[in-house]
């Protein structure tokens, strides 16, 4: 994908540049004079955001709102630098997300324990904190006005208990965060985007994930706009994949309840899953390519099984 491109409704896609192209989304929605934008991916995404709205002659200004599905740092971790050039932006976030985005000591530690120092610091920087009065907590079913259009804040626990997803009225879409899982493009075939569920640590919880997937789909959408990676339409039959994929993942963890080294297992098992899959799906890229574009994911996916097979004991 080109580093922007607009969807149509007024929705404007970019790429975040989060770890290699096409791999996390930010979006950004104009509504006559009024700008939102969802997803601020990294620190280093920010310079990318306001040279997008600086070629769009939109003012910073015009920015009226920031939202964030939940507060991992590739949806996330760009916001609180974000929010100081962009000077009458609101940050919208969940409940239970808020706290970190005024302070985010606690995010900060906990990633820097999953990654190390030197990788935080490289991928991250340091996260700015956001001052309270510029952050809008939106509970279920909170709703914003963009003009005539209206978003509205669905809690959707499952990935992370933090996350909200965002109904869009204009376009009947959802900006799912990652509740919906994940489609790269480049998998995608003649069959349609290849969906999978991502079970990052530490929240991760099937039957949580499942009835939000459920709730979405009672909304009668007619597309998804998945942070990793892009819009996907005809999301009725996707949700069923979804559904299927998140007891096959369930089921592969509870196999490797007992090994000792549950993650690797989990990480081999789920990988051939996947691949196997994707042959049945008509994927035309080499293995090679396919692991470069899942393996990420899959180990991540694997350690949060693994947290989950932990408290579920
Ligand atoms: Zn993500």
């Amino acid at each position: 994908m080109p580093v922007s491109q607009l969807l149509g409704w007024g929705i404007h896609v970019l790429d975040t540049g989060f770890q290699r192209t096409d791999m996390a989304a930010c979006y950004v929605l104009r509504q006559g004079q009024d700008i939102c934008i969802i997803e601020t991916g990294t620190k280093d995404t920010v310079p990318l955001i306001l040279d997008f709205l600086a070629n769009e002659n939109i003012a910073l200004e015009q920015v009226k709102y920031v939202a964030v599905t939940h507060v991992h740092l590739d949806h996330a971790g760009g916001a609180g630098l974000l929010m100081q050039a962009l000077p009458k932006a609101k940050l919208l976030v969940h409940p239970l997300g808020a706290r970190h985005m005024m302070d985010p000591a606690k995010l900060q530690a906990g990633a820097t324990a999953v990654y190390g120092k030197a990788e935080f610091e490289k991928t991250y920087g340091d996260l700015l904190p956001i001052a309270e009065e510029r952050i809008l907590v939106a509970g279920d079913e909170f709703n914003i006005q963009l003009e005539d259009r209206t978003l509205t804040f669905i809690d959707t626990p499952g990935h992370a208990r933090h996350h909200f997803c965002i109904y869009d009225d204009l376009s009947k879409g959802f900006f799912t965060g990652d509740t919906f899982g994940l489609a790269y493009q480049e998998l995608t075939t003649e069959n349609g985007p290849f969906i999978f569920p991502t079970t990052t640590p530490v929240q991760f919880d099937p039957d949580a994930l499942k009835a939000s997937i459920q709730r979405m789909i009672a909304f009668a959408p007619e597309r998804m706009f998945l942070t990793h990676f892009g819009m996907v339409e005809a999301p009725k039959k996707l949700a069923e994949r979804l559904m299927q994929q998140i007891d096959v993942l369930v089921n592969i963890a509870e196999k490797h309840r007992d090994d000792t080294s549950r993650v690797s297992a989990i990480n081999s098992e789920l990988m051939a899953y996947l691949l196997a899959e994707l042959d049945t799906h008509g994927c035309q890229l080499s293995v090679t390519e396919q692991r470069g574009v899942l393996a990420s994911d899959v180990l991540l996916n694997a350690q949060g099984l693994d947290v989950w097979l932990s408290r579920t004991t």
